[in-house]
Parts: C-alpha cells; sequence; structure tokens
C-alpha cells in the first residue's frame, strides 16, 4: 500500500452535522430573475465597468475589464438588461460594486453544445492570455488573479510543480469533491493546461488517502489523456492525510517536502490549485468560456436541507438559501468560506463570486454564544495548533501588552479556537496580530 503523507503536529479531525451529506449528487439551482454581479470577486482591485445601466448583455459578455495586477475580468453569467448599480461594504470594510442584471432574452451558452478548441499546440504565451480574458482567479481563499501568479512564476529560476489540491480535510470543502467526481476530464486537463501556461515540470495530484474512488479517476484519466499523447509531463498522485488543516498551504507544503525527500525528486516551486481553479482554466482554453457557474457547498444548522449546488455566479445568498428549502429561522451569522476561516456576511442580497465555495447560515447554539470566559488553563489549544505556539501565552501578551505585539508565525487555520472551552477567540486574535492588526 502506498504512503500516507501527514503533517507531523497538532490538527484536528474537522466533522460537522450540518454540512451536505458525503456524496450527494451536486443540484443545478434555478436561474434567478435578478443576478448581482460584483466588479470586485476576489482580494485586490475592481474592474471596471464598460457597460451602462438599461444595457442588453449577453451570457459569457464582458462586462467590467481588469485593470492590471490584482485585477480580473469580470463577465455577465445570464443574458438581460443592466438595470442598476449597488455599493456596499463588508463586514471589514472593504468596499464594494455590482451591476444588477434583470435576466431577460435568450443564453449563449447554457443547454447548447460547447465548441472545443484545441489547445495542445498553443505557446505558453496564448493560454496565459486565454486565462486572463475569461477572467480566471483562484477559486478558494483570497481568489488572487492566475495572471498575476504567472507573472510571478515568469522569474522563477527553480523548476515549478502545479499541486492540485483534493485533500478534503474539511466537509465544507464538498464542492471541490464534487467537481473531482463530476468534472474529473476538465480537473486533469486543466492541470496539464496550467503546467504548460506556467513551464511547470510536473504535476502532483495531492489527494486524501479516503478518497479511494478520485484517487482511481485521477489514475484512469491521465491514463487516457496518457494513449492520446496529451501527457508528456510527470504526474504522481500522493496520497495525504484527512486531519484539518492539511489542505493549508503550509502543512501541504510540508508534506510534498517530505515526499520529495522519500522519492529523491526535485520538486522546486509549488503553484497550488484548487479542482475548481483547474477545471475553470480548461474551460476558459478548451470551450473560451468565463466562470459562469461556482460549485457551492451550503449548509449550517439554520438551513433546512444542506446541499451542493451548482450556482451561477450572482445568484444572491437569499436565493440560494431559498434553493435548500429556506432557512428554519434568522441566523445569528452568515458565513462565506468555512465556519473556521470564513468571512461574516451581513446582507442576504450578498451574491455568490467566484471565490464562494461555501456559504453556511449559523444558529446561536452553533456559534456558542459571543461572551468569552476565563481562561481554564486546559492546554488544548497548544495540543491542536500545528505551528507548535503556544496560543494561550500569546493570547494572553496580546491582550496584555497591545502595544508590543509579539512575532508569530499563525496562518490562521482556527484550531485552536474551535476546541478552546472558554471560547476565547484565540486563533481570530493571533491571527489579526501576525498579519499587523492593532488589537
Ligand atoms: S490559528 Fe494560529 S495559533 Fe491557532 S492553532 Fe492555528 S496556527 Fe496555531
Ligand atoms: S484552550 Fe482556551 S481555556 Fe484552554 S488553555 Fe487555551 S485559551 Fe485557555
Amino acid at each position: 500500500m502506498k504512503k500516507t503523507y501527514s503533517f507531523p503536529q497538532g490538527g484536528l479531525v474537522f466533522e460537522d452535522p450540518y454540512a451536505p451529506p458525503q456524496g450527494a449528487l451536486t443540484e443545478t439551482a434555478f436561474l434567478p430573475v435578478f443576478s448581482v454581479i460584483p466588479l470586485i470577486q476576489h482580494t485586490g482591485n475592481k474592474a471596471y465597468p464598460i457597460v451602462f445601466i438599461g444595457e442588453y448583455v449577453k451570457e459569457g459578455m464582458l462586462i467590467g475589464r481588469g485593470q492590471g495586477q490584482g485585477s480580473a475580468n469580470i463577465h455577465a453569467t445570464v443574458p438581460g438588461k443592466i438595470v442598476r448599480m449597488v455599493s456596499w461594504k463588508t463586514v471589514d470594510g472593504i468596499a464594494n460594486e455590482a451591476l444588477v442584471i434583470r435576466m431577460e432574452g435568450s443564453f449563449e451558452r447554457l443547454g447548447k453544445k460547447e465548441i472545443v478548441y484545441q489547445w495542445i499546440d498553443l505557446p505558453p504565451s496564448e493560454l496565459q492570455r486565454l486565462i486572463a480574458e475569461y477572467g480566471i482567479v483562484e477559486m478558494d481563499e483570497e481568489g488572487k488573479p492566475i495572471a498575476d501568479i504567472f507573472g510571478d512564476l515568469a522569474t522563477e529560476k527553480e523548476a515549478i510543480t502545479v499541486v492540485i489540491r483534493c485533500v478534503f480535510d474539511n466537509p465544507w470543502f464538498a464542492a471541490d469533491r464534487a467537481i473531482c467526481n463530476e468534472r474529473i476530464m476538465a480537473v486533469v486537463e486543466g492541470s496539464l493546461i496550467t503546467a504548460k501556461a506556467c513551464g511547470a515540470t510536473s504535476i502532483i495530484y495531492a489527494v486524501s488517502y479516503k478518497e479511494k474512488q478520485i484517487i482511481d479517476n485521477i489514475q484512469k484519466t491521465v491514463q487516457i489523456l496518457h494513449d492520446s499523447e496529451s501527457v508528456n509531463i510527470p504526474i504522481a498522485v500522493v496520497s495525504v492525510g484527512n486531519r484539518y488543516p492539511q489542505h493549508n498551504r503550509r502543512e501541504l507544503e510540508l508534506v510534498l517536502r517530505e515526499y520529495e525527500k522519500k522519492e529523491n525528486i526535485l520538486l522546486g516551486r509549488l503553484f497550488m490549485v484548487c479542482p475548481s481553479t483547474a477545471s475553470a482554466i480548461h474551460d476558459a482554453v478548451k470551450f473560451h468560456k468565463p466562470i459562469l457557474d461556482r460549485y457551492v457547498a451550503v449548509g449550517g444548522s439554520a438551513v433546512k436541507t444542506p446541499k451542493v449546488l451548482k450556482v451561477r455566479i450572482g445568484m444572491r445568498l437569499r436565493d440560494v438559501f431559498e434553493q435548500c428549502g429556506g432557512l428554519i429561522t434568522d441566523p445569528a451569522r452568515i458565513v462565506i468560506g468555512s465556519p473556521l476561516l470564513g468571512r461574516t456576511v451581513l446582507d442576504l442580497d450578498e451574491p455568490i463570486t467566484k471565490t464562494s465555495y461555501a456559504v453556511l447560515a449559523l444558529l446561536a447554539k452553533e456559534i456558542g454564544g459571543t461572551v468569552p470566559r476565563s481562561c481554564i488553563d486546559c492546554g488544548e489549544c497548544r495540543a491542536v495548533c500545528p505551528v507548535g505556539i503556544d496560543p494561550e501565552a500569546l493570547y494572553k501578551q496580546i491582550i496584555c501588552i497591545p502595544e508590543n505585539p509579539p512575532l508569530v508565525d499563525c496562518h490562521g487555520c482556527g484550531c485552536c479556537e474551535v476546541v478552546c472551552p472558554s471560547r476565547l477567540p484565540i486563533g481570530t486574535t493571533i491571527y489579526a496580530v501576525s498579519k499587523g492588526a492593532h488589537i
């Protein structure tokens, strides 16, 4: 049996009864009458709107042009009339603007056979151009534009390895798991396109060891592409642990360096890509298609029926929850992303964007109340910190001497906070300080 690589210390088993059931089939969400298309769909600068109020747009049409580094093109995801521009601030004070489309007219692509464009003979520069043209960003975490990452890699002196993160240490990665089950050919071909575009010398699929079917499907798909002579780069499947936060860049790099050493190979710089991004890169290059849909895990204790939905970008959260049977009652917290690392949302009119891999509506019982108690020195936080720091001591130091915060290597996994019986905001506070915030 193949070795499974796991990070050496800390972490926890992350289960959630309110996440979509494992293995559930994806449902395609209905198309809402109004779509809200933000001009920023990732951490970065907004795109410049190139359509006006009252104009009719087609499905897939460019409506916001990226303005250089940190910005990405934005496309209409439904046909219709631009009826207004709306603006709001996120809970962390970031201003956003969106174009609202009232759906009208016929779809250019939905339900139609896609035209297939060959990419094998295209030079890397043309692949990069297509990926930028169709506005592809990382579809998890902060959502850096892929064009910017290619720019960073252009000066790389070392070898480059593309790593596809099929690591499901967290039930809220159900959307990527569904993509692997339903679109594995697009994921694998997307990884080959990515590798060619950035000049990578190898590809690794890091897959949770429990996902035997996905491992098997990847190997079969690679073999099919190999037989059709589309593969001329070394590809390996590496079995990794399932303990949270194995998916994190730091923990994943730790285990891949161990694999590199054991196999006596050179991976060089790791370019990590989630399965959703790989399939979006495939669609941009092979179908000349922007990101129109997003697979999203929807759940939380306030949601009647948690599901994995295929949702058009721009669908408002209230419509998304409606598609899952609605909300049981008013939630205490709405989150985009996982419960540990996600972003709190104040308004159900906020839409699904390219980076919304999960959406949760939580009741007060799930967030455990908001009044922290005193530290009881139980040591639980120390036991789970994968970085090996002492969250309790750091937290107390930050609170007692805020003007002189310690330097810490926290990556905000949230493990310490989730196990703290006193509900102290240790992880949130330490991570904020590590990013330069003043408490
Ligand atoms: S949030 Fe930071 S301090 Fe807490 S467990 Fe994770 S890495 Fe350690
Ligand atoms: S887990 Fe919470 S209560 Fe326990 S030592 Fe850490 S901070 Fe204190």
